[in-house]
């Protein structure tokens, strides 16, 4: 990811998207860059900053993993990161744009 790119990354996110923790924030991939690490998924839409400790539950523990999948915060490679993300300590949902802004909407048609 771009210098400039990881500056909007963390204007915007200022906050870890599950806990509200504002320390400890790592890059984590909404739709997982899998094998060989396609950049083309290194996008402002499709990372967003969550905390070390969620980020390794997200990775160890299905169950975690599963609530991510609900709020938007991982998603399946057949779905765009365009789907909107939850921002579990606003308990708000988020349509995040490429240039790094985030809107608020209406929770994800795949809720329904
Ligand atoms: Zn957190």
């Amino acid at each position: 990811m771009k210098n400039s790119d990881l500056k909007k990354l963390r204007e915007r996110d200022t906050w870890c998207w599950e806990c509200g923790s504002e320390s400890d924030l790592v890059p984590h991939h909404r739709a997982n860059r899998g094998f060989g690490g396609s950049k083309a998924l290194d996008t402002l839409q499709n990372i967003i900053l969550v905390c070390a400790r969620f980020n390794g539950e997200m990775e160890s523990d299905a169950a975690v993993a599963n609530w991510a999948r609900d709020n938007g915060m991982k998603l399946s490679k057949f779905m765009s990161p365009s789907q909107p993300v939850f921002d579990n300590w606003q308990k708000k949902w988020f349509y995040l744009d490429e240039r790094g802004n985030k809107h608020e909407t209406e929770p994800p048609s795949f809720l329904i």
